[in-house]
């Protein structure tokens, strides 16, 4: 069955329980009477579940929300309490939000029995209880016991097997929100209804997370383009010199992960078209690339705090290693200017486009050329009506810096769930969804 938010009809004047990601970032502040309290430092993960909460305070519903927030392991840790949320919620989103000190038990029975319909009530971390990662179904069977309808507003944590993202599913009649949704139809489009010529662009450092999720994506993908750190591991994998840069925790793993992918692709080749003016006509000729395109020239330096330009070299990776500077203290940081254009070249034919993690050490302005004209590049393709997501951590800061948010189709803030997803698993917490919808 699809899954699907609800409809007006089927929650009207009810109880709902909504599971969001509310695993915010918080900072300790002072207050004036010298008082340290926590505050929420990024609200983009409460912004996201808006759309779903509007929708159930316009139709008279009592709005239970439950969350986790940190790693408590099952036991009370107040450092990692939800409460901040519940008081940004109430004074800078303007939301008519409550808190109990409890998600399950009398309190939050208590709380429950006081709402009125179109209020909210958020339950404290669920992770202060060891039934949740656990799945205990008579934790479940607590959380169920205080609505009438379920609804999963938590793609981000939706590959956990948690209380709250599967075992309460399978008790209540369960939708998805808004913004899983949405999440989830993006996600799909890459998997199933792909128009090509369809590009991926991964970077980044994390690489053991990326892996299965590489795998699958080039797969399916036309064309491949690898930056950030990744691109160090498989320049060497393909034996390229890289001297000191960053290939991962676990070199040798990531670099045969490396080298596996490339032989699986190794006969692979896209063409692309090339366009070339004679006299008034414009010809064009057919390209071949390699599937999994590598760059061809770094911006490498000692160490990435370099705070001047003339510290920075730009290598050129075309010749074999005698031409290249036989420095071994150099680490590559950034794809080159030759890199870039030739991406930018690549993606401007693309009618769809993933990209996850920075083409360098963005963090450093001499190392983030490379990720924000890959990324102008890609929101531009906007215009041409291609469809365009991104996703992780970093990519998605880069994106909000860069003021480009808007010009992408999606920006998923779902982290590993997105990754797991594009690598081809089944979600859990979709699964349930889908089950029972
Ligand atoms: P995301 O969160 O977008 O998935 P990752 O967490 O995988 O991305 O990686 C982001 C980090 O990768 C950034 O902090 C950046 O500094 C680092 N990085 C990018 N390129 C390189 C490189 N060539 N060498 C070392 N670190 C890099
Ligand atoms: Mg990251």
């Amino acid at each position: 069955m699809p899954l699907r938010p609800p409809r007006v009809t089927e929650i009207r004047g009810k109880r709902v329980l909504v599971r969001v990601d509310f695993n915010v970032p918080l900072k300790t502040v002072k207050t004036r009477s010298g008082q340290e309290v926590q505050r929420v430092a990024d609200d983009q993960r409460l912004r996201n579940s808006l759309e779903t909460l509007n929708f159930l305070q316009e139709n008279e519903v009592k709005i239970i929300l439950i969350s986790h927030l940190g790693r408590p392991e099952g036991k009370v840790h107040p450092q990692e309490s939800l409460y901040p949320v519940a008081q940004y919620l109430q004074r800078k989103m303007g939301l008519n939000c409550q808190f109990a000190e409890d998600c399950v038990g009398e309190k939050a029975k208590q709380a429950i029995t006081k709402l009125q319909n179109g209020e909210i009530l958020l339950l404290e971390n669920l992770r202060f209880h060891p039934g949740e990662e656990s799945n205990d179904p008579h934790f479940a069977a607590e959380l169920a016991k205080f609505a009438d309808v379920y609804i999963n507003e938590a793609f981000s944590a939706s590959h956990r097997t948690h209380a709250s993202i599967v075992g309460v599913s399978q008790l209540l009649p369960s939708f998805a929100g808004f913004a899983l949704s949405f999440e989830v139809k993006m996600l799909r489009t890459l998997l199933e209804k792909t128009e090509h010529p369809f590009v991926v662009v991964m970077g980044g450092a994390k690489i053991d997370d990326k892996v299965a999720t590489l795998k699958n994506l080039a797969r399916l993908a036309d064309m491949v383009l690898i930056g950030g750190g990744l691109a160090n591991s498989f320049l060497k994998a393909g034996g390229i010199e890289t001297h000191r840069s960053f290939i991962g925790e676990n070199p040798e793993k990531t670099l045969a992960l490396a080298r596996s992918i490339l032989q699986a692709h190794k006969t692979e080749r896209s063409v692309l078209p090339l366009k070339e003016k004679v006299g008034n006509q414009t010809h064009t000729t057919e390209l071949p690339f390699p599937k999994i395109v590598l760059p061809i020239d770094v911006l490498a330096a000692k160490n990435k705090t370099i705070d001047q330009k003339k510290d920075l070299q730009t290598i050129s990776l075309l010749h074999d290693a005698k031409d290249r500077p036989d420095d071994i203290d150099l680490q590559y940081f950034d794809l080159g200017p030759q890199s870039t254009q030739l991406y930018c070249y690549i993606l401007r034919q693309a009618k769809t486009i993933f990209w996850n993690g920075p083409m360098g050490v963005f963090e450093n302005p001499l190392f983030a050329q490379g990720s924000k004209k890959i990324a102008r590049c890609i929101a531009d393709r906007g215009k041409h009506r291609a469809i365009t997501i991104c996703g992780g951590g970093e990519t998605g800061e880069l994106v909000n810096t860069l003021g480009l948010r808007d010009r992408f189709s999606h920006v998923s803030t779902a982290g590993g769930a997105a990754l797991e997803f594009l690598g081809g698993s089944e979600l859990p917490g979709i699964s349930a969804l889908e089950k029972n919808t």
